[in-house]
């Protein structure tokens, strides 16, 4: 097939340019170059004229003459000057670079198309190193209403790759492969979606027509791209449901029926209804289910997982609860044993701490199949530790586990359990859709009803007299307070010095014995921190000096005020983690914001953010748009998001369309066989093959 064809075979490319554009593009194929699209492009519809030229013109396109040129010296070479002109005036062209070769190849008095930035002083209009080309070239190219610029590099330009030659390749590729694209989008999608065929869109992203054209190519080839991303995620997800056999609970019965109408300390929000439903559907299809929960701190996640164990329960089968820290299990323990208290349910904790007695119990029970629930932390995932029929598996804060220990667990069954991974950090949909497109996603969007806004408030570190003045009437009306200091990796050494130097002040400005602080940081023995925050917890100390190792998903309900220093170093989805620490009670909870006065452009927008809004998902998306989905998911995933020419924060409309399009097809009855699919499917057969495309996609 010609588009496999090496790219050194191109005429005008050649061995040296193509070890280069291998290297420095990852173009090795024809294939490559025709998806290596422009990033911009410059409108290159009008002409101008001399006497037209503003000293503030951007870039402009002239068609003139070269009348003279000279070589100028200088301090350091020389520069090349020519005189240009056309029937209404004259200007001048500057090159300080290839003097010598340019100098040698320019021809006098034939007419030329120049394009560039022009400078203005004197009276005199310049233009440094113009894009040009003879007009009659210039005619007999493809003409495009805008001109493609393409990404390039340093190495590149210095090898004399410019623009202008990227271009010309992408000329002689045209005139090569034109046409002979074959259309990768049946006939039914491209009906439905209105996009244009392939091959006017790989012409007009190249060479666009007019405008129009160029939008509609943008369209076509961003949808195409989104849709094959969604359509492999998609029909990964289903081959896990039909190749991952899971354990049936068809039955509803005596636990959770009778737990739900009569022990339920509160009605259910309509969004934990929903969930649940979507939950009891996955356990029943006989399929394993992988279902990520996401709900905001506070959203009430853990009477979801709690109902979930007893459908487990009713069906006969165990469940592990797994939680990121021993602190968090602890809760977990606590928050399910007293919810189930009524019940009868042996549910016991399992932790690094546990004594070999409380183990030897565990174990055994386990094996017999009495214990029912086990709470606990990376400790369940121990060989010792064997379930005699685990049908469950909850993990709390994914962030924190590998994939390989849960498939860990799962090795220890015939079957693997049913596994729901609860997160409390928000993701936006598209970043969702595009990331975890496997997984089945839930969404608790709403918070229990009665729950007071935290308020959110920003000071300057000049305000810090009345911010600690407000502390300390706080703490006379009974409540707890957190005090938070950045630690970032980098400047480990001075973050800990902030955060001891802040402690010292801490202390001075609320001494014993009316004040007493815990302090938690990360160089720490995790006894002593354990020990700290359990003084937190109990209320025996009211400041909690800390850096941001303060676990996620703490709840100290008295806690109600959160003071985060030197907030502009924290990123948005980190002050949100933070401040949900806090507005856990019925009291009226506050976080400060302390910052300097000097803040860049991007850290007011992330504070004013926090003091807007308490909903985490418009922080993520925020957030998405502040720092791109690389850096938020994360160098690992960052993969998937490398696209050619979708931008899932520009296009989430598109990701939508395209999704629910995949889905479609995936889903059709007839699947692989409908005719009306069958372009579809071959291309999509394709592109799976070449997986080196798509091993971002693990
Ligand atoms: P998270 O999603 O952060 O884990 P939790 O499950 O800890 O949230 O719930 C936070 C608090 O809200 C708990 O005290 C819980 O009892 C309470 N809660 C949960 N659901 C409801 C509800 N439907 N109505 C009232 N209170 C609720
Ligand atoms: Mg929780």
């Amino acid at each position: 097939m010609i588009f496999q064809t090496s790219i050194s075979y191109l005429k005008g490319v050649g061995p040296s340019r193509a070890q280069l554009l291998g290297k420095e593009l990852g173009i090795f194929t024809y294939s490559d170059l025709a998806n290596f699209f422009p990033f911009r492009y410059i409108d290159r519809t009008r002409f101008y004229k001399i006497s037209e030229l503003q000293a503030n013109s951007a870039e402009v396109q002239i068609v003139g003459k070269i009348t003279s040129v000279k070589t100028v010296k200088q301090k350091r070479g020389s520069r090349l000057v020519a005189q240009f002109g056309d029937e209404t005036g004259r200007m001048e062209l500057v090159w300080f670079k290839g003097v010598k070769w340019i100098k040698d190849s320019l021809k006098m008095n034939e007419p030329y198309v120049i394009f560039g930035k022009v400078n203005y002083f004197n009276g005199l209009f310049t233009m440094p190193h113009p894009e040009m080309e003879l007009l009659k070239d210039y005619k007999k190219g493809f003409k495009s209403a805008m001109q493609p610029v393409y990404r390039s590099t340093e190495t590149l330009s210095n090898k004399g790759i410019s623009n202008r030659v990227m271009q010309k390749m992408q000329q002689q590729l045209f005139l090569e492969t034109k046409d002979k694209y074959q259309e990768s989008l049946s006939q039914a999608i491209l009906r439905q979606e209105g996009l244009i065929s392939k091959n006017e869109a790989m012409f007009n992203v190249h060479f666009p027509q007019s405008q129009e054209l160029l939008t509609r190519a943008r369209y076509r080839l961003k949808f195409e791209e989104l849709f094959f991303i969604q359509m492999q995620l998609i029909v990964k997800n289903l081959n896990n449901k039909t190749k991952n056999k899971g354990f049936v609970f068809d039955h509803i019965g005596d636990f959770f029926n009778t737990f739900y109408s009569k022990h339920l300390p509160f009605d259910l929000t309509n969004a934990q209804k929903k969930v649940l439903k979507e939950i009891r559907k996955d356990v029943n299809t006989g399929a394993q289910m992988n279902r990520l929960l996401q709900g905001d701190v506070g959203s009430g996640k853990t009477i979801v997982a709690v109902l979930t164990m007893l459908i487990a329960l009713d069906n006969n089968y165990q469940s592990a609860f797994i939680a990121p820290t021993e602190i968090l299990a602890q809760q977990h323990f606590a928050a399910v044993t007293e919810l189930l208290a009524p019940m009868g349910v042996n549910v016991r904790l399992l932790t690094g701490s546990s004594s070999a007695s409380e183990r030897r119990i565990i174990h055994k029970e386990l094996e017999e199949g009495s214990l029912q629930i086990l709470i606990g932390t990376h400790a369940l995932f121990e060989d010792k530790v064997r379930f005699k029929n685990l049908g469950l598996a909850i993990i709390d804060e994914q962030h924190r586990f590998g994939v390989a220990q849960r498939a860990k667990m799962w090795m220890k069954n015939k079957l693997p359990p049913h596994v729901l991974v609860m997160t409390a950090t928000p993701i936006p949909r598209t970043l969702a859709m595009s990331v975890y497109g496997d997984l089945d996603i839930s969404v608790i969007d709403e918070l229990p009803p009665g729950r007071k806004a935290i308020r959110t408030i920003h000071r300057y570190d000049s305000n810090r007299l009345s911010v600690f003045r407000f502390i300390r009437e706080e703490i006379a009306k009974g409540r707890q307070v957190y005090i938070v200091y950045p630690l970032i990796k980098e400047s480990e050494q001075l973050d800990y010095k902030d955060l001891m130097d802040g402690y010292e002040s801490i202390s001075r400005e609320f001494p014993l014995p009316d004040y007493r602080i815990s302090i938690v940081h990360g160089k720490m023995k995790p006894t002593d921190k354990d020990y700290e925050m359990q003084r937190f917890v109990k209320g025996e100390t009211q400041i909690m000096v800390a850096t941001t190792v303060i676990e996620v998903g703490v709840n100290v309900p008295n806690a109600s005020l959160m003071l985060i220093e030197s907030a502009e170093r924290f990123g948005l989805s980190q002050l949100h983690q933070l401040r949900g620490r806090v507005g856990r009670g019925a009291d009226q909870s506050y976080c400060i914001l302390m910052t300097s006065m000097k803040l860049t452009k991007e850290a007011k927008t992330r504070l004013q953010t926090m003091v807007e809004t308490n909903d985490g998902f418009r922080i993520a998306e925020v957030d998405l748009k502040l720092r791109g989905p690389g850096d938020l998911m994360g160098t690992q995933q960052s993969g998937i998001l490398n696209l050619r020419i979708a931008d899932i924060v520009q296009d989430s409309d598109l990701l939508y369309k395209a999704r629910m399009a995949a889905k479609k097809i995936v889903y059709a009855e007839k699947g692989h066989k409908d005719p009306m699919y069958q372009t579809t499917w071959s291309s999509f057969r394709q592109i799976m093959k070449n997986k080196s495309i798509w091993s971002n996609i693990s």
